[in-house]
């Protein structure tokens, strides 16, 4: 049941007096539940809940964790149509997209219980006393990843489940062993709440301490600023605008004791289209990047926004084909009114660029909230020199630049700001004369594709979704797949520590049969 008030730890509050509604971009109305933004006193609440319960919950074993987050994902699940049709009147997305969102909710949540029921993520190493060694002894010493205390979780508008308040942030913050409190996003704070008392409830099925998780409502930016500065908060997890990140990076930088914000954020995600591939198969691709474009109405951060190719007949051809194939496309519905605001001042902000021509764009009328898409052209001199050009346009849009020839193209890709996703689109073989185009491109960004489309981000271990900034703060850490945990983290060391005082994982017997590093040898075997 949504009740429109705050989860602090188990407990609901409303002490507040600033209220707020969600709103139905489909229908163009706002939603009927009232919610009631967090006072300073509730977040302090929340905050101090969290800091008691990090004492006890740093404690409780892998297993009981893993029980944990496996209960959240059953409670989720038990919110059945309530949760998908909830989700839907917040966002306008279609129910195949919310099953979907869910379902990955649910995966994110098991994958990491399936890692804490195995345990050797903790990465203990053991290098035991030498006392005989010469000419001095050798101390005991032992080391693994411990968590850092509570994390504050920021989510995206545009994936109201697996990147909000059960997300991947939360699910591998819990599971490293951090109390979360969730800042959550006013436009689909019913979903939020949803997912709140699911997450509530399995905490006291499963005996976790009061506290191990907090969701606060809020309808502006000072929620999150207050939580953010708070001494008692350790880390930030944030999915968003790279303004709305920056904000926070710099927030956690001026407090006494800064601490880490992993900011995962806007990224324009370009494709290069070399020469032979665009001779052989401009059309299927061109087909290929119309849907790439509009998919989710073009609200993914891996949007493909700029695509850069060598001028010839061949690239003239795919800009005609992607454009014709584009305006075929059904407009949709945007997540909300101020997110289609933004696309469209954005939009209208490139395509009004000196030497930008506009080559598809939905001229007829579409209903409110529905995206016009569009795809401009410039030429690879004034994109160099026009660095509004660069910037995100959150929807279905896309920037093709026509480069003189292939240094043009490098130095393009040299100077774009660090992205998400980078795609080479190549015929066999073609890729190895532009390795110089494959070097610069594998700098820019996290993931490089080849021969694909980067909407679609696969939840598996070996997945980086981050980059060099602005596509995230910090590109050595990803936000999706198991090793997201490591952001919570650090390692810890005890020497000459008694046996029976280690916690299990360092313990000589190794009782949880872990794979430790001993000796700087991989084994579970006992010492
Ligand atoms: P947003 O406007 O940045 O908002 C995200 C959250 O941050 C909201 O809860 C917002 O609170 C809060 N926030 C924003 N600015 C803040 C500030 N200065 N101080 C404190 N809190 C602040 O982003 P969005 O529109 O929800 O999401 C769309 C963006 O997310 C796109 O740029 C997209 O590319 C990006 N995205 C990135 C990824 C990724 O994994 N890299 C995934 C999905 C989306 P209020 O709403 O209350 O202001």
């Amino acid at each position: 049941m949504i009740t429109g008030k705050n989860y602090i730890g188990n407990s609901l509050s409303a002490n507040g007096n600033t209220t707020y509604k969600t709103f139905n971009p489909k229908t163009n109305t706002e939603n009927e539940h009232i919610y009631t933004e967090a006072t300073s006193e509730e977040i302090l609440m929340a905050v101090d809940l969290a800091s008691e319960a990090f004492n006890t919950y740093r404690t409780i074993s892998g297993v009981k964790k893993a029980t944990f987050l496996n209960t959240i994902a059953d409670e989720i699940l038990a919110l059945d149509d309530t949760l998908i049709q909830t989700y839907m009147s917040e966002s306008g997305l279609p129910e195949g997209r919310a099953k979907g969102e869910r379902g990955r909710t649910i995966g994110q949540l098991r994958t990491f219980a399936k890692l804490l029921e195995e345990g050797s993520w903790v990465e203990a190493r053991i290098d035991p006393a030498q006392p005989n060694r010469e000419p001095n002894p050798r101390v005991d010493l032992r080391k693994m990843l411990v968590p850092i205390g509570p994390i504050v979780v920021f989510g995206a508008s545009n994936f109201p489940l697996a990147f909000s308040t059960a997300g991947g942030d939360t699910a591998s913050a819990l599971a490293s062993g951090c109390p979360v409190i969730v800042k959550s996003h006013p436009m689909h704070a019913g979903t939020g709440e949803l997912v709140a008392s699911a997450i509530a409830k399995a905490a006291q099925k499963t005996g976790m301490p009061n506290g191990v998780f907090s969701n606060l409502n809020s309808s502006g930016i000072e929620v999150g600023q207050e939580l953010v500065s708070h001494q008692k908060i350790k880390g930030v997890g944030f999915t968003g605008s790279i303004r709305g990140g920056r904000a926070l990076l710099d927030l956690a930088a001026k407090r006494k004791e800064p601490i880490p914000v992993f900011a995962e954020m806007g990224s324009i995600n370009p494709v290069v289209l070399l020469p032979k591939a665009l001779e052989t198969k401009g059309k299927s691709w061109a087909k290929t990047y119309a849907s790439s474009i509009t998919l989710g109405t073009g609200q993914f951060c891996t949007n493909p926004g700029l695509i850069l190719g060598i001028k010839s007949d061949a690239l003239t051809k795919f800009i005609e084909t992607v454009s014709a194939e584009i305006i075929q496309i059904k407009p949709q519905c945007m997540l909300h009114p101020n997110i289609h605001k933004a696309y469209t001042t954005n939009k209208s902000i490139v395509r009004s660029q000196k030497n930008v021509k506009t080559v598809a764009n939905i001229e007829s009328a579409v209903a409110d909230n529905y995206a016009q898409q569009a795809v401009a052209s410039v030429d690879g001199k004034t994109f160099l020199q026009n660095s509004s050009l660069h910037e995100e346009v959150f929807g279905p849009f896309s920037l093709v630049v026509q480069c003189e020839n292939s240094d043009e193209l490098e130095e393009i890709i040299a100077n774009l700001e660090g992205q998400l996703t980078g795609t080479i689109i190549s015929e066999e073989n073609e890729v190895a004369t532009y390795q110089h185009i494959v070097n610069a491109l594998s700098q820019r960004v996290g993931r490089i594709l080849f021969n694909g489309v980067p909407t679609g981000v696969e939840v598996a271990p070996a997945m980086l979704h981050g980059g060099p900034y602005p596509a995230s703060t910090d590109s050595r850490f990803t936000a999706v797949g198991r090793d997201a945990i490591k952001r919570w983290v650090r390692p810890f060391s005890y020497q000459d520590w008694p046996n029976e005082l280690l916690p299990d994982e360092l313990k000589n017997e190794n009782p949880l049969q872990i794979i430790r590093l001993v000796n700087n040898q991989e084994t579970k075997e006992a010492l």
